[in-house]
């Protein structure tokens, strides 16, 4: 049976944490482009008023916010405010993260709190902010941001493989938690892509080097993200849950 409507996702509320740029920007404009209302979420006010613009250019009803993620007291009213103003939130997606490259002798305590609180406990959080109405409504897709570095141990990013692999397993836990309700939550594991996050590496030995490793022989651009996230959001995934989808060129196959 012809069903062009498995990918749609009109009518349905998504929030993008860390919208505003990178990986979470084209994650954001794709499920626009698939009939959802957005809200995105980061600190810099002026990328939040471009990324908005150009949602609002695409015909989405959308809003932008304002927010640290280190703030954990500002994660609730966040959420309250998208039900507000967009409806129940129906698509959570945890992107926002920070990188820290320095060996974990040299990590301060500070330090590896803030990648922690950004990578891991602001997922938590928000998971659960959303996750009370979506489990209620029984209807509800959490899709988290990781990295090949949950897979991967990492000689100068000790806490960020730490948070990107305990995202992993917030995943698998969370899904089994919430699948009787009809809430499902994935995990897709990107490789390398050209964002603000990795543009430091472009210019050293580290980039060639992984290009090398690369089945594909490139590094993605952050479009490539859009239509994985857009199936886990979309019913066509409605019976994937607790899945660590790996979108990386081939890098971890070898
Ligand atoms: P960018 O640095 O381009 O974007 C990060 C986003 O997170 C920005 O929108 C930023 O918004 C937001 N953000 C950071 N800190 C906070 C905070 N304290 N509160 C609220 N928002 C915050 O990174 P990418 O797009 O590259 O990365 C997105 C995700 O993908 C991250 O989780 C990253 O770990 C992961 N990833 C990226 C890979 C890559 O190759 N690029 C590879 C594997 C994983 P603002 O500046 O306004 O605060």
């Amino acid at each position: 049976m012809r069903d062009s409507k498995l990918f749609d996702l009109s009518g349905r509320v998504a929030l993008v944490t860390g919208g505003n740029g990178g990986i979470g920007r084209s994650i954001a404009l794709g499920f626009a482009d698939a009939g959802a209302s957005l809200a995105i979420l980061g600190r810099n006010a002026e990328k939040n008023k471009k990324v908005l613009a150009e949602l609002e250019s695409r015909g989405a009803r959308a809003i932008a916010i304002q927010s640290d993620l280190t703030d954990t007291a500002q994660i609730r009213p966040a959420v309250a405010r998208v039900e507000q103003e967009l409806g129940p939130v129906g698509i959570l997606v945890n992107n926002a993260g920070i990188g820290l490259i320095k060996p974990s002798l040299e990590v301060s305590l500070e330090e590896w709190n803030r990648v922690i609180d950004i990578n891991l406990t602001a997922c938590f959080l928000l998971s659960q902010a959303a996750g009370i109405s979506m489990t209620r409504r029984k209807a509800g897709k959490i899709i988290n941001i990781s990295s090949i570095y949950g897979l991967f141990g990492n000689p100068v990013a000790a806490s960020y493989s730490a948070s990107k692999g305990a995202l992993i397993q917030l995943t698998k836990s969370m899904a089994i938690e919430f699948a009787p309700s009809n809430v499902q939550v994935n995990v897709i594991v990107p490789g390398y892509f050209h964002t603000e996050l990795t543009e430091q590496f472009k210019d050293t030995l580290f980039y060639p080097e992984t290009i090398k490793r690369t089945p594909a022989g490139r590094w993605g651009e952050t479009e490539e993200l859009a239509g994985t996230a857009i199936f886990l959001a979309s019913r066509a995934s409605d019976y994937m849950t607790g899945a660590t989808l790996v979108v990386d060129g081939g890098y971890s196959v070898h």
